[in-house]
């Protein structure tokens, strides 16, 4: 992988692939270790795919920010286009959950104020992620959080423009964008994703997760979803969760009510999460 007259870099191993692309570790001429995810441009054939490329690489590279996946270069070849990432390290949320099967309270704070943040410094940008999930939720060496993928990012350019797309992932999808697609959607549909993710670190499971696509969007429309009662939740955060998952965007609670809610107020937020927590449970108690 090398490009005219520019840096050399040695790939170490596949760490994944998305849709689009392939996603290796490798290292640049001083050894530093950096992430590149690798796209063909047989893929990139359509006009649309080339224009949703470049869209991601445009909103990707103009953030900075501690917990977003930090963009570095972007380069091509006659074969693929590249774009060098900060290298994440410690897999992503969905790997550490099916490990864990749920976090405790704590976790979830500590986890959910950095994804917080970051979808503050995203919208303060006229950045929506719209598809916010574990899956997309990367964990540094230190197991700080770093969001990715800005495959279906959304730059809001005129204030008050409402986004018409149908996109996201099943279980984490807002109701408005498949059922109010008259009116389209908003940043709005980021807290949504937020308050599926706070239910999933904590229960273990998506909110609305069932055995088919279908089943899931009408369980999202009906806004149907429980709290285990085999074990302890507390009020706190079961509250703050259905505070979230309000059907209609405009009553849902601003980032800054979120974090002002009493499940941050009033239970302990960890300085850091141990590495051994990638097995098992901390004990903050
Ligand atoms: P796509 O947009 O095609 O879905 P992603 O950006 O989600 O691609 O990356 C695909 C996979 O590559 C991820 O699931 C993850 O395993 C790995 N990956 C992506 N970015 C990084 C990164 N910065 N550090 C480590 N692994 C990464």
């Amino acid at each position: 992988m090398d490009k005219s007259g520019r840096m050399q870099f040695n790939r170490i191993k596949l760490l994944g692939e998305g849709g689009f692309a392939r996603v290796y570790e490798v290292k640049d001429p001083r050894g530093s270790r950096l992430a590149c995810k690798v796209v063909t441009k047989l893929s990139l054939k359509t006009k649309k795919a080339k224009t949703k490329l470049y869209a991601e690489i445009k909103i990707h590279r103009s953030l900075q920010h501690p917990n977003i996946v930090q963009f570095q270069d972007c380069f091509e070849d006659e074969e693929n286009v590249y774009m060098t990432l900060e290298l994440c390290t410690s897999g992503s949320l969905m790997d550490m959950l099916r490990r864990r099967r749920r976090f405790t309270e704590p976790e979830a704070r500590f986890f959910m104020v950095q994804l917080i943040g970051a979808c503050h410094y995203m919208h303060a940008h006229q950045v929506i992620h719209r598809d916010l999930k574990l899956g997309n939720l990367f964990l540094d060496a230190n197991m700080n959080i770093k969001v990715g993928d800005f495959g279906l990012a959304a730059l809001i350019e005129n204030p008050g423009e409402r986004k018409k797309t149908i996109c996201g992932t099943p279980n984490y999808i807002a109701p408005e964008v498949l059922f109010d697609t008259a009116n389209g959607h908003s940043f709005e549909v980021d807290t949504w994703s937020i308050g599926v993710i706070l239910y999933t670190l904590v229960i273990g499971r998506p909110p609305f997760q069932t055995k088919d696509v279908k089943a899931i969007y009408k369980r999202i429309r009906d806004n149907e979803y429980e709290f285990p009662t085999d074990r302890i939740i507390s009020s706190a955060v079961q509250h703050l969760i259905s505070s979230i998952l309000t059907p209609d965007p405009s009553q849902r609670p601003t980032l800054h009510d979120i974090v002002d809610h009493a499940f941050f107020t009033q239970g302990p937020v960890p300085a850091y999460i141990p590495t051994s927590a990638n097995t098992i449970p901390p004990d903050y108690t």
